[in-house]
């Protein structure tokens, strides 16, 4: 079984999907432009990122796809990770 989902949505920018301890994770990484850099000065460099987001999902919210089979609920939940700052 496929423990990655890929889909037309997740080529564009940084999101992906994986399985990771039998739960369904949609991880999207914020990634810092030209901009970014000029306003914030703890960033060093284009693309680096600058926060991500992680959430726990049984559907692909881009394609609608089931990913957990047989799993009809779950917790919500997800961890964020800020890199902008010290
Ligand atoms: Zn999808």
């Amino acid at each position: 079984m496929a423990s990655t989902h890929s889909c037309k949505s997740t080529e564009h920018g940084e999101a992906w999907i994986v399985k990771e301890d039998d739960e369904w994770h949609l991880n999207i990484n914020h990634v810092a432009t030209e901009q970014n850099l000029e306003e914030n000065g703890y960033l060093e460099e284009e693309s680096q990122t600058i926060d991500s987001v992680v959430l726990n999902v049984l559907y692909c919210p881009y394609c609608g796809e089931r990913l957990s089979e047989g799993k009809d609920e779950t917790i919500p939940s997800f961890t964020f990770h800020d890199f902008s700052k010290w």
